[in-house]
């Protein structure tokens, strides 16, 4: 996975100061972006870096991706906390497009930046930045491409321009194919309900050991008192099953169970093994009387009971979580009981089918549902926690991905054509918008190849010779001329041809976002701190920002708005 490293920065200028007003402040914020985007610029793209990320503990992680490492930062400068905020956004509504929308910003900042010092007033620079975020949003659909929600190669270049970079090519069309055959098959008349889709890392095997199972999969994580399986006389398979759900414990609480008797004599404990024994073959026949074939529960169940459970031929999985609980009363049209005495057939779901295997060191059961609630799973598998931990994270971006395409039906040309085209329209466009905005319109435009300049010097490419030669393709009106980033070779070329699209609205969110954030920062002309680190004591912030203006987009800190230049 690694291909390069650079080391992790710490932005924390934020505490140095206290009150910065004026061109100062703006050049600390626009400073403390810029250095935000600097930093996750080179992993930007198939051909960008790795960064290596070192953690207060020492734990080690190597990502590429844009959405992780910034998550991971720690970062104090309120401007850049700002910025980050919106990234996030970014990533947890649409999944993908972080890192450009915060190179973006980056870069409409170091644009901003040069205007200001021309005496561009910063609202004109902000309704600019506006107005040619909406005229990039609008001329997207110039750019769009229909896909219809069978087309399998569509969906499976979008996944995988959605995961390149964050393994071979290979890796990323394996892990495409897999996705695009998991959203298939939950995909009704063009909608993704992407909560039918179960996600797992596990560990102790290789990637390519990542495998789709149709049905909703369920640790089975068995009591850490049982040695030796119970369950040795059950079937792995358990056809046209009747499924109970318990969100209540199968056990009995000895210092505070119902029976509450004390233990001091040989008899009393007699005595109380069989009350235990009774009420333990009480959960077992009201159980077996529902008609259950395979019962969940919730909490812990004792071994005695799993015991008789399974002479009645009973298959009781325990601990099961309470949102997978709900997830196998979805999929069978089981309801979850408090209690097992008010356990009945009426309460009980059916399964197509349930069985059970290993899947490396946990012990999973698979629930295929029949009531029509179609569930998948997908088992990612990497060598270690943490490395499946990071295939999961991308691989959820990647359904993000696939659902945004085919609800929409829409995609775009990736590898930074969509940009040049989007830049060589705002510059048309600028010319017939009167005042000083113009200049902003024509701003945004050169920030916009920030995106293909990045993605040509990851690949080796001369940036300047890289635009030149772009902008003169999309003058003769060819929309889809980008970088095409392959695995060994790097070149110019028609991206569509080379399978590199992108939803359109991983896009559209990304010129949205970094727009954004860049005006947010453009227009902040004053920082107030609240709170002053000498004083040795907290103060209330609510009291205490009573002279100043706060800020309405609820950021923790005040901000000073004047507008009256
Ligand atoms: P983000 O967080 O913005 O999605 P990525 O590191 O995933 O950042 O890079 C996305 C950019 O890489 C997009 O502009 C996309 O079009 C481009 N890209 C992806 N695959 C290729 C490829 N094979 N060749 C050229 N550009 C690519
Ligand atoms: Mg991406």
């Amino acid at each position: 996975m690694s291909k390069g490293g650079s080391s992790y920065q710490v932005l924390s200028r934020g505490s140095e100061f206290h009150q910065l007003d004026g061109r100062d402040a703006q050049a600390d914020n626009i400073a403390a972006a810029k250095a935000l985007s600097e930093v996750i610029r080179t992993t930007l793209g198939p051909k960008g870096l790795d960064k290596l990320l070192v953690g207060s503990d020492g734990t080690v992680v190597v990502t590429n991706d844009g959405a992780s490492i910034v998550d991971r930062m720690k970062i104090t400068h309120p401007a850049a906390k700002s910025i980050v905020e919106i990234a996030a956004q970014q990533d947890s509504r649409i999944g993908d497009g972080t890192t450009s929308a915060l190179i973006l910003a980056g870069e409409l900042l170091t644009e901003a930046e040069s205007l200001l010092e021309n005496g561009l007033h910063q609202m004109t620079i902000a309704r600019g930045y506006t107005l040619a975020c909406e005229r990039a949003r609008d001329m997207l659909y110039d750019q769009a491409i229909p896909v219809s929600p069978d087309d399998n190669p569509m969906l499976q270049a979008v996944a995988r321009t959605s995961v390149s970079g964050k393994w071979s090519r290979d890796a990323s069309d394996f892990l495409a194919r897999k996705a695009v055959a998991a959203v298939r098959v939950i995909e009704r008349d063009g909608m993704v309900d992407l909560k039918r889709i179960t996600r797992k890392a596990i560990s102790g095997s290789s990637y390519y050991d990542s495998e789709l199972v149709e049905g909703l999969v369920i640790d089975m994580e068995s009591s850490s008192t049982t040695p030796v399986s119970l369950e040795p006389g059950l079937p792995d398979v358990f056809e046209d099953a009747t499924v109970g759900l318990i969100d209540d414990q199968l056990t009995i609480e000895t210092a505070t169970g119902q029976g509450a008797v004390s233990l001091e004599t040989p008899g009393d404990r007699h005595e109380f093994r069989e009350y235990e024994q009774d009420v333990y073959e009480r959960y077992v026949d009201q159980i077996a009387s529902a008609g259950v074939d395979v019962v969940f529960c919730q909490k812990s169940i004792d071994d005695t009971v799993r015991y008789l459970l399974t002479k009645e031929g009973i298959l009781a999985i325990e601990r099961t979580r309470q949102d997978e609980l709900e997830k196998v009363g979805r999929a069978t049209g089981a309801r979850p009981v408090g209690t097992v005495d008010d356990l009945t057939a009426a309460d009980t779901g059916r399964a197509n089918r349930v069985a059970r295997r290993d899947v490396g060191p946990t012990d999973v059961a698979i629930v295929d549902g029949g009531t029509g609630v179609d569930q998948v799973s997908l088992l990612l598998r990497g060598s270690t926690q943490r490395v499946a931990d990071e295939t999961k994270r991308v691989v959820d971006g990647c359904f993000h991905v696939l659902s945004h395409t085919i609800e929409d039906g829409v995609v775009v040309p990736g590898g930074g054509a969509t940009e040049v085209h989007l830049a060589g329209d705002l510059r048309e466009y600028a010319t017939t918008v009167p005042g000083r905005e113009q200049l902003a319109i024509e701003a945004f435009a050169d920030a916009l190849e920030v995106i293909p300049r990045t993605l040509a010097a990851s690949a080796g490419l001369d940036p300047i010779d890289t635009i030149v030669e772009l902008r003169a393709s999309h003058h003769d009106s060819d929309h889809t001329t980008g970088l095409r980033l392959e695995n060994e070779s790097a070149r110019i070329g028609d991206v569509v041809e080379g399978e590199i699209v992108e939803p359109l609205a991983v896009t559209e969110r990304a010129l949205a976002s970094a727009t954004e954030a860049a005006n947010l920062i453009v227009r902040i002309d004053e920082i107030v701190a609240v709170t002053r680190e000498e004083d040795g004591h907290d103060h209330d912030h609510d009291h205490d920002t009573g002279g100043f203006v706060q800020s309405t987009e609820g950021y923790p800190w005040a901000v000073g708005h004047s507008m009256g230049h």
